[in-house]
């Protein structure tokens, strides 16, 4: 008997060409969960976390789908299920984090990160759910620690994941009977392709992030990844609606 905590799942990663979502990706596999690697635009970092779980023995197939597209979002679940046939454990990972103050802030800014990290997550979860078996799945949606802390600059980008936080209570509520849970990762600062492409990586805001953490550095994407196996797995059978920090203690 496999000893594996994901054999016979299937999981859906979005955003896992790199980052987080890549090491998410890669640690469900290698407990045996089927992976859809879902990227946007590229297609070589998708091909990399592929190949990396396919050489390890695991299962995984990249889908391109840009997720702020409600059309594509069906078609990455159709791929899916042609697939794999089913979905159990979805990760909504994909998301983007500009900067803007108060000033700059303008329709399109605002667009761009709600369509994606609020719009495309429920749009996802709506159609993994359609696709969950009926004795249900798991959903972890990956938030950040920005939806309860106060980073000037971040007003749109908090106010994505602080609704993200309210989806999770609510979706956790609501999909519960379902045997559906609905749990969030909230993320501290981790070195990312992404942190590194927006120059908070190495920057000064990394620093005072760092003087203020407990356990005295910035994460790394597998420093998240164990979480997001612990939720999708039936070692958190009875855990739904919760959001778990994961910030080295900063608060
Ligand atoms: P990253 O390195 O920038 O990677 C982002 C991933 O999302 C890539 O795979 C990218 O695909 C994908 N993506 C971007 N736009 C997309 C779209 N429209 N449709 C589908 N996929 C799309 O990001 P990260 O730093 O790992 O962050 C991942 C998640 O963690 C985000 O939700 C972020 O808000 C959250 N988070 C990050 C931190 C941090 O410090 N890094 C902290 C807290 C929370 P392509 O490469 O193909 O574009």
């Amino acid at each position: 008997m496999s000893t594996q905590k994901l054999a016979g799942k299937v999981a859906v990663v979005t955003g896992a060409s790199k980052g987080i979502g890549a090491s998410i990706a890669k640690h469900l596999a290698a407990e045996g969960a089927a992976v859809v690697v879902n990227y946007a635009s590229s297609r070589e970092g998708a091909d990399r976390t592929v190949e990396a779980i396919n050489g390890a023995g695991g299962k995984a197939i990249a889908v391109q789908a840009n997720l702020a597209k409600e059309e594509e979002v069906s078609r990455l679940f159709a791929e899916t299920q042609t697939a794999f046939g089913q979905v159990d454990i979805l990760v909504n990972n994909a998301g983007i984090y500009g900067f803007a103050p108060l000033e700059e802030i303008n329709a399109g800014h605002f667009h761009q990160h709600f369509d994606l990290n609020v719009l495309g997550l429920l749009l996802a979860t709506q159609k993994a759910v359609a696709l969950f078996p009926e004795s249900g799945g798991s959903v972890i949606n990956i938030s950040s620690v920005v939806s309860t802390s106060a980073f000037p600059g971040s007003a749109v980008y908090s106010a994505t994941k602080g609704a993200v936080d309210a989806i999770t209570r609510v979706l956790a509520a609501e999909l519960g009977p379902r045997g559906i849970r609905v749990n969030a990762i909230n993320p501290g600062m981790v070195e990312t392709e992404g942190t590194h492409a927006a120059g908070i990586a190495e920057s000064e805001m990394q620093s005072q992030v760092e003087a203020a953490t407990p356990l005295g550095r910035t994460g790394q994407p597998q420093d998240i990844a164990g979480a997001a196996v612990f939720l999708a797995s039936d070692e958190s059978s009875w855990i739904s609606g919760e959001t778990l920090r994961i910030a080295g203690g900063y608060r």
